[in-house]
């Protein structure tokens, strides 16, 4: 009997539709082991337009009802509320279903057009975890500012700071019996800030749990210069919502640009799979959009959801998706962004050839 999973979709904005479409196409021809059922999730700008909410009560309801979400792009700077500011549903999402841990695969492959010189036989592939609910985003949106003051506020707590440092741990254990080193990097500030002297102070707790895996700390600042020095040196950081966010986009320039950076959002009972990229509305409705970070987005679901429901036919499917992403780049089998010749469905195409 194929086991079947139902999948929450946000076909999302401006080319989210254009890079869905082949990604479902894809999934829908991988295996007879499992199968999936697909439910639209209307979200974003296209919705607000239509129903006026960017996030109706019916799709996260879907969402939270499903085995796991798929999500393009949502947004458009052309549609924005009333006061002028622009929707961020992803980020409401994320707060609704406690999606604490974002994580966000660095990895540097042959044809990527990445701005580095990589020394011969240095291997760049490690994973940023960004803590996706709280931090600096705390107050997002509620901040205080005055004629003469701005003030926002950081906050961690010990529950999910403790949770997404042993998500970041289990992490790099599953990593290391696939040969990576078994290490894991608090990036943090706290030599300036008492809150980061609390974070570490539960990361080293969490780290006692790990004998088999070497914990360190980093400071931001100096972490930003190491992601360029030496980004061979990294297995698994673990860090604070706003550093990571900013690590997040430096990691994605590191692969040549926001086409091909892949993320999930994971929490305990559900998880997003998601581009790092936005709407792009500059290309859309071309059908030039690059689709690799969206597949390689849905092959993140694909291992998640097999470790989660101890199907190996998806965690093996998951390593073949992106070995076939990796075999298009080496050979050229690209879009425009990335100096190829072929379209979405091209690219998509070339993919599920190698499949
Ligand atoms: P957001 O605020 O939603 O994060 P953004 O302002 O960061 O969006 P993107 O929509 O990610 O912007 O687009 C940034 C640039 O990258 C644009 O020029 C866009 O065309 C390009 N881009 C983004 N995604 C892709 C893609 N999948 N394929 C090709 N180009 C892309
Ligand atoms: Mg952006």
């Amino acid at each position: 009997m194929s086991k079947e999973f139902e999948i929450a979709v946000f076909h999302g904005d401006g080319i989210g539709p254009e890079i869905m479409a082949p990604t479902l196409r894809l999934l829908d021809g991988l295996s007879g082991a499992y199968r999936f059922a697909w439910r639209d999730c209307p979200a974003g700008a296209a919705s607000y337009l239509d129903c006026g909410s960017d996030l109706p009560e019916a799709s996260l309801e879907t969402a939270r009802r499903a085995d796991a979400i798929l999500l393009s792009a949502l947004g458009d700077p052309a549609v924005r509320y009333p006061d002028g500011t622009e929707m961020t549903p992803q980020i409401d999402i994320r707060i609704a279903l406690d999606l604490y841990a974002g994580v966000r695969p660095v990895r540097i492959v042959p044809g990527m057009r990445t701005p580095l010189a990589l020394p011969e036989g240095k291997v760049v592939d490690f994973v940023l975890v960004r803590e996706s609910t709280e931090g600096l985003f705390h107050t997002q949106g509620k901040g205080t500012v005055t004629a003469d003051m701005a003030e926002e506020t950081l906050r961690l707590t010990r529950r999910t700071t403790e949770k997404v440092c042993r998500f970041s741990f289990d992490l790099a254990r599953a990593r290391k019996a696939e040969g990576h080193r078994g290490r894991v990097t608090s990036v943090d500030k706290a030599n300036v800030f008492r809150a980061f002297a609390f974070w570490r102070e539960i990361f080293d707790g969490v780290a006692r749990d790990y004998p088999d895996l070497t914990a360190d700390h980093a400071y931001v600042d100096a972490m930003a210069l190491w992601f360029v020095l030496k980004p061979w040196d990294w297995d698994v950081m673990v860090t604070e919502n706003m550093f990571g966010d900013i690590l997040s986009d430096l990691g994605a320039g590191l692969m040549g640009g926001l086409g091909m950076a892949p993320s999930a959002d994971i929490g305990d009972d559900h998880a997003v799979f998601q581009p790092c990229h936005g709407s792009a509305p500059d290309i859309a409705g071309q059908g030039i959009a690059n689709p690799f970070a969206m597949i390689l987005s849905a092959g993140m679901m694909l291992d998640w959801l097999g470790r989660r429901h101890a199907v190996p036919e998806m965690i093996a499917d998951a390593a073949r998706v992106q070995a076939a992403v990796d075999g298009c780049l080496a050979a050229g089998e690209t879009t425009g962004d990335l100096g190829g010749t072929l379209d979405t469905e091209g690219a998509a195409d070339a993919v599920i050839a190698r499949l």
